[in-house]
């Protein structure tokens, strides 16, 4: 089975390969390592979608990763605000670093393990896509081919080391850079998750799950728990048609984002907290956010006219306020009260 399935899958893939930015063209040499990590990074719980314009204005902005590791850490952060999952962004900063300063990408999977940001999957995919090592590649949408291909009853988690042995039948030696990414291709366009469209497969004849009739059933998921909801709030200070930001303390949810001041919220509990300012607040609403491990129902609080608050932080132009860089959260919280 191993050598079809990856020839026929590499046979579609010269074919139907997505253009992505970040890519080389099937069988072309490989891209620019700098592109296929930022990319990877970047593609971590978001979708391409979601993903293209920030690339393109990394890569504009900054072309190499010695320009990345050299601009401020702020300009970064702020770049980054909106794609979510900030200890990414602080891992990119420290990983340009490092790789500005060794003077390149290293190219085995197991050297780059070891930069910050790297897992398993990451520095697998960048060992196969930007150096065509042969390496295991499994993200979300391999995983769930793989399943299906061979029809692995065990429910995830459980199921990752079968699932993982069994990509490792599969992948070839050579062209495994285009073999993970004709993989993700195949999981993200045609073995999706709830509608896979087996008609149009490249792999249906070896398919197991297929020949069950319920091919969708596969990854079988063990029983979701729900998750914790946290109470915060959030406080909405404005004098002479400006808002008060602050900045959040480097480590922990949002670290060193620019944000409304808060009552100390966290993933571990609620905020406790007292307000910035005395005085009066107006209830502005309640702004609703899921992390990956709770969910937020943050209260905003409102003072117009309000006098100076004790602590660091600035009064920022609210003209202006969309180039604040505030994570997702917070520019939710913003619109509450200003539209
Ligand atoms: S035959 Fe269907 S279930 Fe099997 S890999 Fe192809 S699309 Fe997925």
């Amino acid at each position: 089975m191993t050598a079809t399935v990856s020839d026929r899958l590499l046979d579609w893939y010269d074919g139907h390969a997505r253009d992505l930015p970040w890519r080389a063209r099937p069988g072309a040499p490989p891209p620019d390592p700098y592109r296929v990590w930022l990319s990877e990074i970047m593609l971590q719980q978001t979708t391409v979608a979601a993903v293209k314009p920030y690339f393109e204005t990394f890569v504009s902005r900054w072309p190499t990763v010695e320009e990345l590791a050299a601009a401020p850490q702020e300009d970064i952060m702020a770049a980054w605000a909106g794609l979510g999952y900030y200890s990414r962004a602080r891992n990119l900063v420290k990983c340009a670093g490092e790789v500005a300063q060794r003077g390149g990408f290293p190219m085995t999977e197991g050297e780059l393990r070891e930069l910050p940001g790297l897992g398993a999957y990451t520095a697998a995919a960048v060992a196969a896509i930007a150096f065509d090592r042969r390496a295991v590649v499994v993200d979300a949408n391999v995983e769930r081919v793989v399943a299906r291909l061979f029809a692995i009853e065990d429910p995830l988690p459980v199921a990752r080391k079968a699932i993982r042995a069994a990509a490792a039948e599969i992948t070839p030696e050579k062209r495994a850079g285009d073999f993970a990414q004709a993989m993700m291709d195949l999981g993200s366009g045609i073995c999706t998750t709830r509608d896979p469209k087996c008609l149009l497969c490249p792999l249906s004849a070896d398919c197991r799950a297929r020949a069950t009739g319920d091919p969708a059933r596969f990854p079988v998921k063990a029983p979701k728990k729900a998750k914790p909801v946290r109470q915060g709030r959030a406080y909405w200070i404005e004098r002479e048609n400006a808002v008060w930001l602050v900045r959040r303390e480097g480590k922990g949810m949002l670290g060193g984002m620019r944000a409304l001041p808060d009552d100390g919220w966290s993933a571990r509990g609620d905020g406790l907290g007292e307000p910035p300012l005395d005085g009066d607040w107006e209830g502005a609403g309640m702004v609703r956010h899921t992390f990956t491990h709770f969910a937020l129902e943050l209260s905003v609080q409102v003072q117009r006219d309000a006098t100076q608050p004790s602590g660091e932080g600035e009064w920022w132009p609210l003209d202006t306020l969309n180039e604040a860089g505030l994570p997702t959260l917070f520019t939710k919280a913003a619109r509450l009260v200003t539209s």
